[in-house]
């Protein structure tokens, strides 16, 4: 029998040259990616994992049965039903962005499994799709026994499936990156930015705050997941470093591009269940720390040794470290019944904490607490008041990230106005009407909620629209405590 070392890198550079066919036939640009170049360009693309099937196999099924014996040790309901309230509802966005989010990367990676350019990335992209189907089974499998206890778990499944505003945007966002790309941009999008820069704060920055707030079970999670992530992200880093080399500019393009649209996503995820769902004393860090210790530091040092430059809107983005999660969290507690989870109110003690960490804008963001504060007092705790402590009208959203129109501050809102071939298009903020006007053709058809509504697929009312968003009584978000904080009652709002 041949040792491994004979026969593996054999299998793995497997490339031939084709005499019945052309190479560009086989490998159209329009799917394979730009620079289309010859595969002898390519022929040295490497990646340091070089792990064959067998190999492959018998390490998941490890890691899959380390995953199953933390369910059975900490995985029952009662186990999750301890955990702190607003904590679990942190869990209840993830469930939901999460496992469905993965199955597109099995999509995106079995494109580049087949029109990969060359034969060790498209083995290595192959694993890729295996990983991600199983970062779609194993939430799907940890949360359905949550279903039976609170129907806002069945969310983990219905989310993509939905009409839900939130889940538009999220859509928009994975159409774009795994389902409808060509293998270049879908490795250096998804494997460079969001595996590599993205993922370490969720899966490193997030799973260590599980791991205090004593939910065990998500820490094993996306741990696990994070072993694959960490191997199958080595695909885009070869493949950028032969982009950089034939086109840089197209190159430093897709990174601008691509780190705005996950900054935006994942200062959602991440940021509002760093800094508003995670209890006060299990906090590590702030959002913004994590951000500057993983993405400022870390990841663009990353990006300076390809020799990528900052991008052109970068102190915008540090600008955004400041203000976009506590804008759309303030935005979304406001519109809380049009989402699937519940929200918990910033305490003084929080507010004193986030004004510590973020002192530049606190002072505007803490005036949208006070008002909200007022409201609850003015009219008093309980679920038959929620309503009265909530916004109604439909907010606007931006037609490129298709998020609410919440960028800048409450003093200095970024959303801006683009007439283009006859219509006119808003966008929450600079960069992302910079992307829009660099590809307008892939953008400008698409059907946000404004759109729908205006054309009469979407009901104008409020309480229609929640249904439309698949929403009912028992699922759409409230307050946690239905306004009832003992802080609140006697007045220690007013002087966080
Ligand atoms: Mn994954
Ligand atoms: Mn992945």
């Amino acid at each position: 029998m041949l040792d491994r070392e004979d026969w593996l890198p054999l299998a793995r550079k497997l490339d031939w040259e084709f005499s019945y066919t052309t190479e560009q036939q086989v490998f159209p640009e329009v799917i394979s990616g730009h620079p289309w170049l010859p595969q002898s360009s390519w022929q040295d693309w490497e990646e340091s994992f070089k792990t064959s099937y067998r190999e492959y196999v018998q390490n998941q099924h490890e890691k899959d049965m380390a995953v199953y014996a933390v369910r059975d040790a900490v995985g029952r309901l009662e186990n999750v039903q301890s955990l702190a309230t607003p904590w679990i509802n942190g869990l209840k966005i993830h469930a939901a962005a999460l496992p469905l989010a993965e199955f597109t990367g099995t999509i995106g990676n079995l494109r580049g499994a087949r029109f990969g350019r060359d034969s060790a990335w498209r083995a290595m992209a192959c694993f890729g799709a295996l990983d991600e189907f199983r970062h779609t089974q194993i939430p799907l499998l940890l949360m359905h026994e949550l279903v039976r206890w609170n129907s806002q778990f069945d969310w983990a499944h219905k989310f993509y499936h939905t009409n839900n505003w939130f889940a538009i945007a999220a859509r928009h966002f994975f159409d774009e990156l795994t389902l409808g790309q060509n293998a270049i941009e879908f490795h250096i999008a998804t494997n460079v930015i969001l595996e590599t820069g993205f993922t370490n704060l969720q899966f490193v920055g997030l799973a260590s705050l599980a791991h205090e707030a004593g939910d065990y079970l998500f820490e094993k999670m996306v741990t696990s997941i994070q072993t694959d992530e960490a191997r199958h992200a080595q695909i885009g880093h070869p493949v950028l470093t032969l982009v950089m080399k034939h086109d840089p500019d197209y190159a430093q393009y897709l990174i601008d591009k691509w780190f705005w649209r996950n900054w935006h996503l994942f200062s959602i995820l991440t940021g509002v269940s760093m800094d508003y769902l995670t209890a006060r004393d299990q906090r590590s860090g702030s959002f913004k720390e994590f951000m500057d210790e993983w993405i400022v530091d870390q990841f663009f040092r990353t990006l300076d040794e390809f020799g990528l430059k900052k991008p052109w809107y970068w102190d915008i983005f540090l600008d955004e470290l400041d203000t976009y999660h506590h804008m759309i969290y303030s935005t979304a507690y406001t519109y809380r019944s049009t989402l699937w989870f519940d929200f918990v109110m910033p305490s003084p003690s929080d507010r004193k904490w986030l004004r510590q960490k973020y002192p530049k804008y606190w002072n505007d963001m803490d005036a949208v607490w006070e008002r909200i504060g007022e409201r609850w007092k003015a009219v008093g705790p309980g679920p038959d008041n929620e309503r009265l402590v909530l916004g109604s009208a439909l907010p606007a959203f931006c037609e490129l990230c298709q998020l609410p129109l919440s960028a800048g501050t409450p003093h200095n809102n970024t959303a801006n106005v683009l007439a283009h071939e006859g219509n006119d298009f808003i966008f929450c903020s600079q960069p992302c009407r910079w992307i829009f006007l660099r590809e307008p053709e892939r953008y400008a058809n698409h059907k946000g909620l404004v759109k729908r509504v205006l054309s009469g697929e979407a009901p104008t009312d409020f309480k229609a629209l929640l249904t439309y968003f698949s929403l009912t009584p028992d699922t759409w978000g409230k307050d946690v405590y239905a306004g009832d904080y003992d802080w609140l009652q006697r007045g220690g709002a007013a002087t966080p």
